[in-house]
């Protein structure tokens, strides 16, 4: 399994955003998280990418702990969080140089070279990320995750304020890349996940209340 979540439940306060969540996705599966805003999509994604502390349960992410935090496992888990802090002063190629650096890669240039030409950014690298579409800012997201070379990515919203015809890119970006990777991505939209994804979760009010195939998805609603 690439990603095991042990009953997991996370309160904030005496808000219960997540209650004894439990489900596995094994490796190479893409999967939708699916469910309206407040259902806890981004506090599980923030708890699965080490982020946040559960208040109780456990993570495992290829077979190891998210608690114990190593570098090890943080290269294995790309992510993309809703709200991306990118570097707007910052050049593209500059901001991924750095990311790079994060984590220590052995060869930067080269890995950073890849992941600009895979996500489409070749036109746009010697461009500061300010001045950047919301759709190409998305891209230089989806590069940043990338760069370790991760097993898993977590993508929390991926399209979300993206225009129509971001959205189709970005989708088909994320459907290249869930043929090499495991992918969990939430989305409050349906077609999101039939466009993309072979499995959906969904949640509501921080519990689980359907897992199914996606295909199955139009059938049951
Ligand atoms: P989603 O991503 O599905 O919109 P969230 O995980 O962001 O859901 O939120 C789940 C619930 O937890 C919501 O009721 C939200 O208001 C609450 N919540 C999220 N983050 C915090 C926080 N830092 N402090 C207090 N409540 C929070
Ligand atoms: P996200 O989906 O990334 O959690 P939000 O816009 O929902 O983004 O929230 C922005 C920040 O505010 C996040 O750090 C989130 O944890 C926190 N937050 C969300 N809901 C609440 C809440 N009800 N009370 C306090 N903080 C919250």
């Amino acid at each position: 399994m690439s990603i095991q979540v042990k009953q997991v439940t996370k309160t904030y306060g005496i808000q219960k955003a997540l209650n004894e969540v439990s489900f596995n996705i094994p490796s190479g599966e893409v999967v939708g998280f699916l469910g309206p805003n407040g259902a806890g999509k981004s506090t599980m994604m923030k708890i699965i990418t080490g982020y946040l502390p559960p208040s109780a349960g456990e993570v495992e992410v290829c077979g190891m702990n998210i608690a114990d935090n190593t570098l090890d496992i943080r290269r294995k888990i790309g992510y993309l969080p809703e709200h991306n802090p990118l570097y707007s002063d910052m050049y593209v190629s500059e901001y991924l140089s750095m990311v790079a650096g994060i984590y220590h890669l052995p060869k930067p240039d080269a890995r950073i070279r890849e992941m600009i030409g895979l996500t489409g950014l070749t036109p746009e690298k010697h461009k500061k990320i300010g001045a950047l579409s919301k759709g190409y800012r998305q891209r230089v997201g989806l590069a940043q995750a990338l760069l370790p070379d991760p097993k898993v990515l977590i993508l929390d919203e991926p399209t979300t304020g993206l225009d129509p015809n971001q959205i189709v890119d970005v989708r088909e970006l994320i459907r290249n890349i869930g043929r090499e990777k495991t992918v969990m991505l939430s989305t409050h939209i349906m077609q999101e996940v039939q466009a993309i994804c072979q499995r959906v979760i969904i949640i509501n009010k921080g519990e689980i209340v359907a897992d199914n195939r996606s295909e199955q998805l139009s059938a049951s609603t």
